[in-house]
């Protein structure tokens, strides 16, 4: 039987996790990534026990929590430091089966793309939808075009009996398939993101939410620290310096360890992203042979830490629907039925949170604090209650690696 061919662009976490899901199965990849070299970039990435779960059906789960930090504990405080509640990770752990762990991008990058054949992924390689095809017509394969000219005159068109569209929140394919979907929307908010070598004082792993803005610490499994933070801002920014500079003005004065990291911070590795979200759900997942997953579909705020969870659940379970339903026909259609609901629920639930974190007037943040200080104190689990049927979500026909988060949800999935 022919081998069949698949060519993902972007790559991505979840272009990645597609390509090694479909790589297991006997397909022939080609994953094509537009930047010069795969994601060097100096952030960390919350994985949550779905995702992690979802990992562990590729057999990476325990490699990824090998070189991940669990979130044993977690502060939520004010800008001068006063606790207003703490994380139960045995609640989280109870409630979802697994705790959160926070990984370097790079290296989760790293880790699943060397988890393909040599020469599968190809960086400095732009690429687009040239023709969706068919998937009910075997002589109407999808076709691709290499947008560098180079790469155009030698191979004007490359084709694929299926095409992953894993090309982000700014995605040529969702814009070339779906004419007319209005773009991703500012949702009122930019973001920063640094890693900064290990600090000499300990410290807690914390969010803390002033008026207008958040920033978060947490350590990396080798020390350094993860930071990131965001604030209230009109869209399009930047500093008329640099984006540390532009820090230090908003959080410089905030509890420790905020300065320590901004003091260790290099300016040119802050990282600074607009946060967008999807103005309206896609009417599917997919069109013709291409199915698109990740932010390409759904770009959501961070305030879940589920953007790339559910990138990482869109890539097994698109793998898993062509695996096992009849026609490539039949499974791109079930992977739109089975992803669309889900992803626009994350969606409204995510946007939901990071609008109060946008709240900046004195009362409100007050109120804000007092209602968390309560929530805390009288019913802690309510807090976790935003990733329920998120978090507890457990893939189609998965196997489980030993040391898997938990096997039995607690919630059913939506
Ligand atoms: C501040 C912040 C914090 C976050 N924290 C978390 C978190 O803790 N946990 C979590 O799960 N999610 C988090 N997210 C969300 C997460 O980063 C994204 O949802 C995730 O990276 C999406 O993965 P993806 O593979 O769909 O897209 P991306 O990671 O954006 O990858 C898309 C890839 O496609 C490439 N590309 C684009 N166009 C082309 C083209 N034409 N040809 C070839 N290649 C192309 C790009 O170069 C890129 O490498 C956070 C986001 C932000 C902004």
């Amino acid at each position: 039987m022919r081998q069949r061919t698949a060519i993902v662009i972007g790559g991505g976490i979840g272009g990645l996790t597609a390509a090694v899901a479909l790589h297991r199965q006997g397909w022939e990849i080609t994953v094509l990534e537009r930047a010069a070299a795969l994601e060097p970039v100096g952030a960390g990435i919350a994985l949550a026990a779905n995702a992690q779960r979802a990992l562990d059906t590729i057999g990476a789960g325990d490699a990824v929590r090998a070189m991940a930090v669990p979130q044993i504990r977690g502060e939520l405080r004010t800008p001068r430091g006063r606790r207003l509640a703490r994380t139960d990770n045995a609640a989280v752990v109870r409630r979802f089966g697994g705790p959160v762990v926070v990984a370097h991008r790079a290296e989760l990058i790293a880790l699943l793309a060397g988890r393909l054949p040599e020469g599968a992924v190809r960086t400095g390689a732009p690429a687009e939808v040239a023709d969706p095809g068919d998937p009910a017509r075997p002589d109407r394969p999808a076709r691709v075009r290499l947008l560098d000219p180079a790469e155009t005159a030698r191979t004007p068109h490359l084709t694929a009996d299926l095409v992953i569209a894993a090309d982000g929140i700014h995605s040529a394919t969702r814009r070339s398939l779906f004419p007319g979907h209005p773009e991703p929307r500012y949702a009122g908010f930019t973001s920063w993101r640094l890693v900064v070598p290990a600090l000499r004082r300990p410290y807690a792993a914390h969010e803390t939410w002033g008026p207008g803005g958040v920033w978060g610490s947490v350590a990396l499994h080798d020390g350094r620290v993860y930071a990131y933070a965001t604030a209230a801002v009109p869209p399009g920014g930047r500093a008329p310096d640099d984006e540390r500079s532009e820090l230090l003005r908003r959080f410089g004065g905030w509890h420790q360890p905020v300065p320590e990291i901004l003091a260790a911070a290099d300016p040119a590795a802050v990282l600074r992203n607009d946060v967008r979200t999807a103005a309206r759900p896609l009417p599917a997942c997919h069109r013709g042979r291409v199915a698109l997953l990740g932010d390409a579909v759904h770009p959501m705020t961070p305030n879940l830490g589920q953007g790339g969870c559910q990138a990482i659940e869109d890539a097994i379970v698109l793998a898993h629907r062509v695996a096992s339903d009849r026609t490539l026909a039949a499974a791109l259609d079930a992977y739109s039925r089975e992803r669309l609901p889900r992803t626009t629920e994350v969606v409204r639930r995510s946007e939901r949170i990071g609008r109060l974190t946008t709240w900046r007037s004195a009362p409100a943040v007050l109120l804000r604090q007092a209602a968390v200080a309560c929530t805390a104190r009288f019913a802690p689990d309510l807090a976790l209650r935003s990733l329920d049927g998120i978090a507890d979500w457990r893939p189609p026909g998965g196997t489980y690696a030993s040391g898997a988060p938990g096997a039995r949800p607690a919630h059913p999935a939506r």
